[in-house]
């Protein structure tokens, strides 16, 4: 079953009486607990979200345009449902349970510069929090990494439901470079999403960061769709 309805309201009945309950397995304390935390770190496989080719390393032989990327996997099973406890229901305190994960997935990366893809306003008002910037905050408190909003939104594109070609053409014009921040060209920049879906978004933010001289690029994702 995928979870792709936007503002669903579900509550799990057991956030009633407790804080939280794990996505994985129901028991009481973290969103997300040890055991359940263990199993995706070790069912993690590292796809290219491109060609959806299983990648031993961090590039991709097929999409040589694309910069070194590494995901959690794919969008589907308990990663789906934490995904979309996150965004839809919205439990903030996922934010600091996908900065662990990552944390255990990436490699040591020096010099490194997070610059989270923006959200639109008005699904941060809806949420209350910006979903991919607080992992990014957390991410970077763990690996003492810089974040840098680099890229601006430009106007509030939704992308939920848009099919892919409207989505490349609402990409295109949806991310401006953030001239206030000084790039530097030794650091490593880190563009973060969290699902690649038709992969329009990160493709415009790379060719954003291109375009402004920035040559050291990473992708890091949360999921990629299977579609
Ligand atoms: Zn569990
Ligand atoms: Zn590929």
């Amino acid at each position: 079953m995928s979870f792709i309805v936007k503002n669903t309201t579900l509550i799990n009945p057991l956030d009633l009486i407790a804080p939280h309950s794990c996505r994985g397995c129901g028991s009481l304390g973290d969103p997300l607990c040890k055991c359940c935390k263990k199993y995706i770190i070790n069912n993690h496989i590292n796809i290219c979200p491109n060609c959806k080719t299983k990648i031993k390393h961090n590039k991709c032989p097929n999409c040589k345009n694309l910069p070194p990327t590494y995901t959690i996997g794919f969008r589907e099973g308990l990663l789906n449902k934490l995904i979309h406890d996150y965004k839809y229901q919205p439990t903030r305190a996922l934010g600091k349970t996908f900065a662990h994960l990552l944390d255990s997935i990436l490699p040591n990366i020096n010099d490194a510069i997070l610059v989270p893809l923006p959200t639109a306003t008005n699904h941060i008002r809806s949420r209350g929090f910006d979903h991919t910037y607080l992992i990014a905050k957390h991410l970077a408190r763990l690996r003492k990494y810089k974040v840098k909003k680099l890229l601006l939104r430009t106007k509030n594109t939704v992308q939920v439901g848009s099919d892919k070609k409207t989505r490349f053409l609402q990409a295109e014009n949806a991310f401006t470079i953030n001239h206030t921040i000084k790039s530097s060209h030794q650091s490593t920049y880190i563009l973060f999403d969290d699902v690649w879906t038709t992969g329009a978004s990160m493709k415009t933010a790379i060719k954003k960061l291109k375009e402004a001289n920035i040559k050291n690029i990473v992708v890091v994702l949360l999921a990629v769709s299977r579609i």
